[in-house]
């Protein structure tokens, strides 16, 4: 049986992977690629929920920044 520590970590996992999916690629900045709209999409705004109420809201994908076009 899992721990509520391994439960936490995998849902923080599993938030930052929408995150990362769901980033706006290079060039299109304010454009979800999968959900196609605009971004911050309700995945993301959803994702980002979670993380703030474990204090990880800070979290971006590496090398995902906007601005590193
Ligand atoms: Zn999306």
């Amino acid at each position: 049986m899992w721990s509520l520590a391994q439960v936490r970590n995998r849902l923080i996992l599993s938030a930052r992977m929408v995150i990362a999916d769901h980033w706006p690629r290079p060039g299109r900045r304010d454009w979800c690629p999968i959900c196609h709209c605009s971004w911050m999409c309700e995945p993301t705004v959803i994702a980002y929920a979670y993380l703030r109420l474990v204090g990880q809201h800070q979290w971006i994908p590496p090398g995902s920044r906007p601005s590193d076009t």
